[in-house]
């Protein structure tokens, strides 16, 4: 994939070497950065080697991982969108995917779409519980969107397509302060002009939900809001439940059972 920044090179500036020991610009160890990586993964997914390896390019971050870098080291919008930059041309190297790949939306929606649909383990007490709430917060597979879709893993790719689609002028002047807030992404609330916002797969699928939606001319603002939060928590069912067992007052001990397991499962 030619010449550009490999995600070891981008975070290479976030650190500096003394003599064997790594320091990372807040004054922490590779051994403490791990450490507090650990901490906000809810003590799963990373330690010192794995943190050793991804910076000296043997290995790479998971989207999640690396947000949490980001957000201990508190970078910038603009730096943050270089290392994810970085990180998502890595993983379509990995993928033999070249730069004049015709439909490089695509491959990159791929890759985040593969690594955030992984089966979700959950003891049976749990899964039911798990399936009470996705049916209170998002629409059963397979049922029928006033899209004209299914909610299905195709329809994915078919907002993607829709989403790098320029519409006519209504829908477009339309499109700025919808809250796309998602687990994967620190990209929060679209703005007018596709060139201006986040072009990862999930955005650019929302992008595509919400244009369409808007191509409509019936639904208000807030009400394309609340179908698009139904598809965030179709596409992304674990952090979904979570958030919403996270924001309920009491919990049962059911819940509290539920609320572990899908920690550690993220
Ligand atoms: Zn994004």
């Amino acid at each position: 994939m030619g010449n550009y920044l490999h995600l070891k090179d981008v975070i290479a500036k976030y650190y500096i070497r003394d003599g064997n020991r790594v320091v990372f610009r807040n004054n922490t160890s590779l051994n403490q950065m791990a450490l507090k990586m650990w901490d906000k993964l809810h003590f799963s997914e990373i330690d010192s080697s794995v943190l050793s390896k991804v910076i000296n390019g043997t290995r790479l971050f998971t989207f999640k991982q690396l947000k949490t870098f980001c957000d201990i080291l508190e970078l910038s919008k603009k730096e943050r969108r270089s290392l994810f930059n970085a990180l998502i041309k890595d993983k379509l190297g990995e993928m033999n995917a070249t730069e004049n790949t015709d439909n490089i939306h695509l491959a990159l929606a791929k890759i985040s779409y593969s690594s955030h649909q992984n089966t979700i383990k959950l003891s049976n007490k749990s899964k039911r519980l798990f399936e009470e709430i996705m049916a209170i917060i998002a629409p059963r597979l397979n049922q029928k969107s006033k899209l004209g879709v299914k909610y299905s893993a195709s329809c994915y790719y078919h907002f993607i397509t829709k989403g790098v689609y320029k519409y006519n002028s209504f829908v477009e002047n339309k499109f700025a302060n919808f809250d796309v807030a998602i687990p994967i992404c620190d990209f929060n609330k679209t703005v007018k002009g596709l060139e201006n916002n986040c072009k990862c797969g999930y955005h650019l699928a929302l992008y595509g939900i919400i244009k369409e939606y808007l191509k409509k001319r019936i639904f208000t603002h807030e009400r394309i809001q609340n179908k698009l939060n139904r598809w965030v928590s179709f596409f992304f069912p674990k952090y979904a439940a979570l958030s919403y067992l996270e924001n309920l007052d009491t919990l049962s001990s059911d819940s509290k059972l539920l609320l572990k397991e899908l920690r550690a499962s993220i």
